[in-house]
């Protein structure tokens, strides 16, 4: 499984859960694969010395600090951003700096990480951002301003498609369902509600959204560009 070799690949927000697996994927590949984490400086490490990606510290809500590292990896062939904060709760008592910090990293970020890459991305680059399936269903509620983050992403991948086509690069938005990370555990107490929304009653595995991102950002996926790839088990259906 060679479809990476020689790639250079740049993976933002993978110290754990789907990233991580995102980072396998290509580094398996044969990628030379970089990745991003924000807090969680063991478990990088660890991901780092499994698979030979480097491990950047770089925290994707600090702009600078954000395009300093996209500038800094050269030439990109592939950028994941992957990068994603979830806050739920009533909106009229939740804390807004945590809603403001959450637009932050999952609107601000894959905005300006993009952009960035665009600016020296090779031709026929990918770019892939990690949106949700709540961007087309938010089936709860407390879940306004999340829906609101991954919703946003699809404006950005339509826009910059067109922004970017013609040189080749593509950009999609893949929106998982359910997925077991930390972030949603597939034993977690939203579990069997969630499982209630979906054709097929089970979390998602971080290694099937990984496969669909290297599909995404293989040969095959050329003609792939503004759309969103769900990967939910039915939840939006
Ligand atoms: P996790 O919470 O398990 O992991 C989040 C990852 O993002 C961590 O590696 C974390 O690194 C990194 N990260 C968070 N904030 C920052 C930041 N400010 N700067 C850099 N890195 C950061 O989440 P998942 O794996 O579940 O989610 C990954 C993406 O998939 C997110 O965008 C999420 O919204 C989306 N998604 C997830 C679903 C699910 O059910 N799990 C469903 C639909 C979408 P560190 O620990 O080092 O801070």
């Amino acid at each position: 499984m060679n479809d990476f070799a020689g790639k250079n690949v740049l993976v933002l927000g993978c110290s754990r859960g789907i990233g991580a697996a995102i980072v396998r994927r290509f580094a398996k590949g044969g990628g030379k694969v970089a990745f991003t984490y924000a807090g969680s400086r063991d478990a990088a490490e660890a991901l780092a010395a499994e698979t030979g990606a480097e491990a950047i510290r770089a925290d994707s809500a600090n702009r600078a600090e954000l395009i300093a590292t996209v500038a800094g990896r050269g030439a990109l062939d592939v950028l994941v951003i992957n990068a994603g904060t979830l806050v739920l709760g009533d909106p009229l008592t939740l804390d807004a700096d945590s809603v403001d910090r959450m637009i932050d990293v999952n609107v601000r970020a894959p905005y300006h990480a993009s952009v960035e890459a665009a600016r020296t991305m090779k031709d026929n680059g990918r770019i892939i951002v990690i949106g949700s399936v709540n961007a087309d269903r938010m089936p709860f509620a407390g879940g306004a301003a999340y829906a609101l983050t991954k919703s946003a992403m699809q404006g950005m991948v339509r826009g910059l498609a067109r922004d970017f086509g013609n040189r080749g690069i593509t950009v999609n938005s893949i929106q998982p369902g359910p997925t077991d990370s930390d972030m949603n555990p597939a034993e977690g107490p939203m579990a069997a509600t969630m499982h209630s929304f979906m054709a097929i009653k089970r979390h998602a595995r971080a290694d099937e959204i990984a496969e669909l991102a290297a599909y995404v950002a293989g040969p095959h996926g050329a003609m792939i560009t503004g759309s969103m790839q769900t990967i939910d088990g039915g939840f939006g259906a």
